[in-house]
């Protein structure tokens, strides 16, 4: 009954949009696409576009709002950006031979994690979409990048899941219903859009069916490893996987020909960095979120997208394998001499010719979902023009990696020259309009544009015999696009006109005619043009469907043009800056000449750099020294230049040996997780606890300034037995700054753990930070030198040293009486035998926990605090 209140269209809206609840709605109506309801009111909103009212439906008016069809992309842009999924309706049928609305149908399906449009996507980051399921402790996660096709998924606790968030980094994700809250960790998935499936579509089992259907297997056993994953057959992560194919199919309305394998991921296959790490060693984003200056900034020289795409991801990966990792060293060594000169190759022309390929990668994507350019075609086919080149600048590579790059650089001659004869050299920008499909390629195509070329010829010859037959010099014969095609006379000669004349339109000067002969001519040229334009569209599609077969080749070169430029960033970073091949060695431990932070040297004058040796037994270095004597740029040096061996790259220091690693574990810096709503004492406990329960004696630790956020004795307690456990249980190689002194007595119990510091010298009453790092513990920590620095008042200073010295002499008094032995010492030290046990103290031990009620408890804890206060 509501419905056959509404006009016929708005049924028709009704109905696609019923099919499509929770997207906007971009129904086309000629030459705008309108949103309709509360889309319309979404979208004046987001978009800033007039909310209009459009007629009645239902006895009320119809919010409505449009944006132009020409505009659209600008519009989906920014609406996938914050987060919205659009589903797009076109005109499908012929308006002319329709009776009522016209036949329209949704054709595309845009959401944050599915973009594959250059116009869409940001050229230097990934758009992941994510699935992620979850079963008591143990969580399922698959991702797809559509762009090019990777399909990944990993079974993890679901502790780790902040992490991978972290890490990921996905826009979208997919969540089943049955999932009531969000996720362990979902704040790290910051800005993703969510969307919530009916629980089946992660079934494992349909799953499994629906990919090996797919990939053409009979089943998964090829992509599932040994020891994938934790769930019985790995049903976790198949199920996520399932659940994001469905959803990137559905969305896509393609088959997905270039999603050619489900790759496993398994523990160990790269550095574990958890989510703290990756955000305080300033990766790819600085602590406040900005891109710039970061350690991709500072290495990103890459020549292609692709490139720098690929530098990002490996940032975030570091390889575990030190085989691995050490191939790319040697890669990159090779690039570094080819650029100086030395070598036989040229890594300038390596880079010229790569800034010749276009986004291959991207391309090769589009080509798979069909919805290719023409200048995408004319791209790639440029791109494939320029790989000879780029194999003759690595003609002298020898290292492995380079030579296996080079194979895959071989340019596929038939894609090649099937683009070359099919597209036009510069095509036009749309299909609609033509002028793409290149001359001599198909000859029907050929003979309708003849027929459109030969026109001219035509008319003058026309006019030329028909000014001979009416003796009329002044005849012209033209066309325009309102009246078509039309014999001109002035009104002077209007008596010489021929019978055969018909009168078409009549001007101030002059009167315009059309005989059956031009009229004829006219029918065929016009609809030459049309049919060219039909022939052109069809032999665009075709010429899509015979690309389609060559998607694996083309995924291939573009993942060796993207190694390639990310090796050649890194040669090119070491020669810039002055970095060294990194070794590595079987035996723990981690040796480090000259090492530099890699940011923090581009933005001083004079960076000092810093040894760093650990091992065995030389497992933790305890660094103290004054604020701002760069305690915190040392120990981030450190597992800047791990990181960056283990992604192949060279580091910034004289000479550099690492051991096996495992895992970074940093724990940095003071910041409220204010997302998740955790203060920072709480956020610096959770981090710390993670550390102890995670790190193995082949991760490397940092702390720094643990326990700041709570008062003195509470924070210097926990500092000391967290260092105590990271040395005694952990075993883990530690950098553990401080600045509660009495941690430096931690040496003398444990012979692993070493003192080092960073020195500052008083200068009249100013303080020199010498940033060089010396054996042994800071002598004072100059914490008001470094307040007068900081600009404070005079007087404030002065006070602060007075009341210092004030301190220290009743410390000193103190020790000297030793009544109040110190904190540590107390830990250790034996109880005098003779001395008489406090009466509170007397209590406590006799009292039996677990034999009270809270109640008495209460009441005994009530005692005992007025027999301390005797
Ligand atoms: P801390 O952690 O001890 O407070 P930071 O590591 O934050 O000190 O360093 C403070 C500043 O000192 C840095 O921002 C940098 O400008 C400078 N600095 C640190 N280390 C060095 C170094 N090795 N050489 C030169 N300048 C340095």
């Amino acid at each position: 009954m509501e419905q056959a209140k509404h006009t016929p269209m708005m049924q028709q809206y009704l109905g696609l949009k019923a099919r499509h609840p929770d997207m906007l709605l971009f129904y086309r109506m000629g030459d705008f696409y309108e949103l309709f309801f509360a889309d319309a009111e979404k979208a004046a909103r987001l978009l800033d576009i007039t909310l209009t009212k459009r007629g009645q439906s239902a006895g009320q008016p119809i919010p409505m709002a449009g944006v132009p069809f020409h505009a659209m992309e600008g519009y989906l842009a920014r609406l996938v950006r914050l987060g919205e999924s659009v589903a797009i309706c076109e005109q499908i049928g012929d308006p002319a031979a329709s009776k009522g609305p016209v036949e329209r149908a949704v054709t595309r399906i845009v959401t944050p994690g599915t973009l594959t449009d250059a116009a869409l996507l940001d050229d230097k980051t990934e758009s992941l979409l994510l699935a992620v399921c979850c079963e008591r402790q143990h969580a399922g996660l698959a991702w797809l990048n559509l762009a090019n096709g990777e399909l990944r998924a990993l079974e993890c606790a679901v502790d780790a899941l902040p992490a991978q968030f972290e890490r990921l980094h996905p826009a979208e994700v997919l969540m089943p219903d049955g999932l009531r809250s969000e996720p362990t960790g979902f704040e790290h998935a910051r800005g993703a859009a969510v969307r919530r499936l009916p629980d089946w579509h992660f079934d494992a089992a349909a799953a499994a069916h629906l990919l090996a259907e797919h990939f053409g297997t009979r089943d998964l056993a090829a992509f599932l490893p040994e020891d994938a994953g934790i769930s019985e057959g790995f049903a976790l992560g198949l199920g996520a996987a399932g659940a994001l194919f469905q959803y990137a199919h559905a969305t896509q309305r393609q088959a997905l020909v270039h999603v050619t394998a489900l790759k496993v991921e398994t523990a160990g296959e790269y550095l574990r960095l958890d989510a703290a790490t990756r955000r305080n060693l300033e990766i790819s984003e600085t602590l406040r979120g900005e891109p710039a200056p970061t350690l991709l900034s500072l290495l990103d020289g890459c020549a292609t997208s692709m490139g720098s795409r690929w530098l990002r991801h490996c940032l975030h990966h570091p390889l575990a394998d030190q085989q691995l990792a050490a191939a790319r060293h040697e890669a990159v060594g090779e690039l570094l001499e080819m650029g100086s000169g030395g070598g036989a190759g040229d890594s300038n022309a390596l880079h010229d010719g790569l800034r010749q390929v276009s986004d291959i990668e991207r391309i090769t994507a589009r080509i798979a979902l069909k919805s290719a350019r023409p200048r995408d075609f004319s791209a790639l086919r440029d791109s494939l023009a320029a790989l000879a080149g780029l194999r003759e600048a690595l003609a002298a590579a020898n290292a492995p990696l380079l030579l296996d790059a080079r194979r895959q650089l071989a340019t596929p001659g038939d894609v090649l020259d099937l683009l070359q004869r099919a597209i036009r050299p510069e095509p036009s920008v749309v299909l609609r309009e033509g002028g793409v499909i290149n001359d001599g390629y198909d000859e029907r195509l050929d003979e309708l544009r003849g027929l459109q070329n030969n026109c001219g010829e035509f008319l003058l010859a026309l006019e030329a015999r028909e000014k001979a037959r009416t003796g009329i010099g002044s005849l012209k014969v033209e066309f325009n696009r309102v009246h078509g095609f039309y014999i001109e006379v002035s009104h002077a000669h209007v008596e010489k006109i021929p019978d055969d004349y018909r009168r078409r339109q009549t001007l101030k000067n002059a009167e315009r005619y059309i005989t059956a002969e031009l009229k004829a001519f006219e029918d065929k040229a016009l609809s030459a043009n049309e049919r060219a334009l039909a022939l052109e569209k069809q032999l665009y599609e075709a010429l899509l469907d015979s690309l389609a077969a060559h998607v694996p080749v083309l995924q291939r070169i573009a993942r060796a043009v993207a190694l390639v430029d990310g090796l050649n960033a890194f040669a090119d970073a070491a020669r810039r800056l002055d970095y060294c091949r990194p070794e590595f060695q079987s035996a723990p431990g981690i040796g480090i000449q000259g090492g530099r932070h890699p940011v923090v040297e581009t933005q001083v004058d004079d960076f000092i750099a810093n040894d760093t040796q650990l091992g065995t037994t030389r497992r933790m270095l305890l660094v103290t020294g004054p604020n701002m004597g760069g305690k915190s740029t040392y120990m981030r040096q450190v597992a800047l230049i791990v990181l960056l061996a283990h992604c192949g790259s060279f580091v910034p220091a004289r000479a550099v040996c690492i051991g096996p690693v495992d895992a970074i574990y940093t724990r940095i810096g003071a910041s409220d997780d204010l997302a998740s709503g955790r203060s920072t004492f709480m956020v610096e406990m959770t981090e710390a606890a993670a550390i102890l329960h995670g790190a193995t004696d082949k991760s490397l630790v940092l702390m720094d300034e643990i326990g700041r956020g709570t008062s003195t004795f509470d924070g210097m307690a926990l500092a000391y037995s967290i260092a105590r456990h990271l040395i005694g249980k952990n075993r883990a190689f530690s950098l553990f700054s401080t600045h509660y002194f009495e941690l430096t007595r931690l040496a003398q119990d444990h012979p692993e753990c070493i003192n080092v510091h960073l020195d500052a010298v008083e200068h009249g009453s100013r303080i020199v930070f010498l940033h060089a790092v010396e054996e042994g513990p800071a002598s004072q920590s100059y914490g008001i030198q470094v307040a007068a620095l900081a600009g404070m008042p005079g007087g404030v200073i002065r006070d602060a040293k007075r009341h210092l010295s004030l301190l220290e002499n009743r410390e000193l008094a103190q020790r000297a009486d030793s009544h109040q032995p110190d904190l540590f010492a107390a830990a250790q030290a034996a109880p005098p035998a003779e001395a008489e046990p406090h009466p509170a103290l007397e209590a406590l031990r006799e009292l039996d926990p677990d034999a009270l009620s809270p109640r008495e408890a209460l009441e005994r804890l009530y005692r005992i605090k007025l027999l301390a206060e005797e």
